[in-house]
């Protein structure tokens, strides 16, 4: 069989029932494992950008390196925790040196607007370029806050626009003039630290953004084991005018904060101002829109590697 058969969650499912978690540790499966350490607890991640399908040579170096580490620190901020360490493990083809430093000069920028060491990596040729990070953040003990914990009745909430990274992604592919803001959004990317730190203590359960809202509402469906409802009119959508809102619920890359948070902070998010509340956590499985007053059932979408 091939992987494609199996699917890319399928194939970590079956990595993942090869090991038997015995330390107590939160695994595979969040955003972050979690490490509790006396009052602490570390929270990590590792994720790779492979050219040729995250990103092109032709791609400028210095923003590569801030999204490579903003993509990463933004699992941090799923966890609702501070992010503190780096690894970066390079493999390269021989590119020229001033590439890398361009590279490094956009990773060392994110590093230092977001407090993050780098302390080690590893550095291999290779017959295409593999930027691979492993992140690393701190919380209190008991603080971060996982996929699997949505309570019903909890308000589905999100932090910025839902559309706009896969609106520069589409102009940058059909040459769209005038969507510069879009493509902003697609190659440069913030993390979200601020708006998931905002409302630690108040959300259940959170994730952020990287395959497409629908997907990612999804997983914390799956995980939790409920449903939610999602209002159409109150997603707050991209304002780009040449893709269809389908594809901003689909497309992924936005990096923001999806939350489920308990109704009873209703008043102070919306003071707050950094979360749009868009729906409710509910009994079932999976995504429902409410358009035009009608339920409907959405089918899984969103970015697959297999
Ligand atoms: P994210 O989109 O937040 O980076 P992923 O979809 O990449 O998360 O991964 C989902 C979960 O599966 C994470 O907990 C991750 O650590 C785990 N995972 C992914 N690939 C592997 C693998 N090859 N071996 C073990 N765990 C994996
Ligand atoms: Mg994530």
């Amino acid at each position: 069989m091939k992987i494609k058969q199996l699917g890319e969650f399928g194939l970590i499912d079956r990595i993942k029932r090869r090991f038997d978690v015995s330390s107590g540790f939160v695994g595979i499966g969040d955003d972050c494992a979690i490490l509790p350490f006396g009052n602490s607890e570390i929270v990590v991640s590792v994720d790779a950008l492979v050219e040729g399908v995250h990103f092109f040579l032709d791609v400028d170096p210095y923003l590569l390196g801030r999204k490579a580490l903003s993509v990463n620190i933004s699992d941090i901020a799923a966890m609702a925790a501070v992010p503190r360490w780096a690894f970066l493990s390079l493999s390269l083809r021989d590119m020229e040196v001033e590439w890398i430093d361009h590279f490094i000069d956009g990773f060392c920028e994110v590093a230092d607007e977001f407090g993050v060491e780098l302390l080690g990596g590893d550095t291999t040729s290779s017959s295409v370029n593999v930027l691979n990070i492993t992140i690393m953040g701190e919380n209190k003990r008991g603080e971060s806050v996982k996929r699997s914990t949505a309570k019903v009745g909890d308000l589905v909430c999100v932090s910025g626009r839902i559309g706009c990274s896969y609106a520069g992604f589409f102009a940058l592919k059909y040459n769209i003039k005038g969507a510069d803001r879009y493509i902003e959004a697609h190659l440069n990317p913030t993390p979200r630290i601020e708006e998931a730190l905002s409302v630690k203590g108040m959300a259940t359960a959170m994730i952020d953004i990287s395959d497409g809202f629908i997907q990612d509402c999804n997983h914390i469906c799956k995980q939790s084991g409920v449903g939610m409802v999602v209002e159409w009119d109150s997603i707050p959508f991209c304002d780009a005018d040449f893709i269809t809102k389908h594809e901003m619920l689909c497309g992924g890359e936005d990096y923001q904060i999806i939350a489920c948070i308990d109704r009873k902070y209703k008043d102070r998010l919306i003071e707050m101002g950094h979360f749009s509340i868009v729906g409710e956590v509910v009994e079932g499985m999976g995504v429902e829109l409410i358009r035009d007053g009608k339920r409907e059932k959405v089918d899984d979408c969103g970015y697959k590697h297999f």
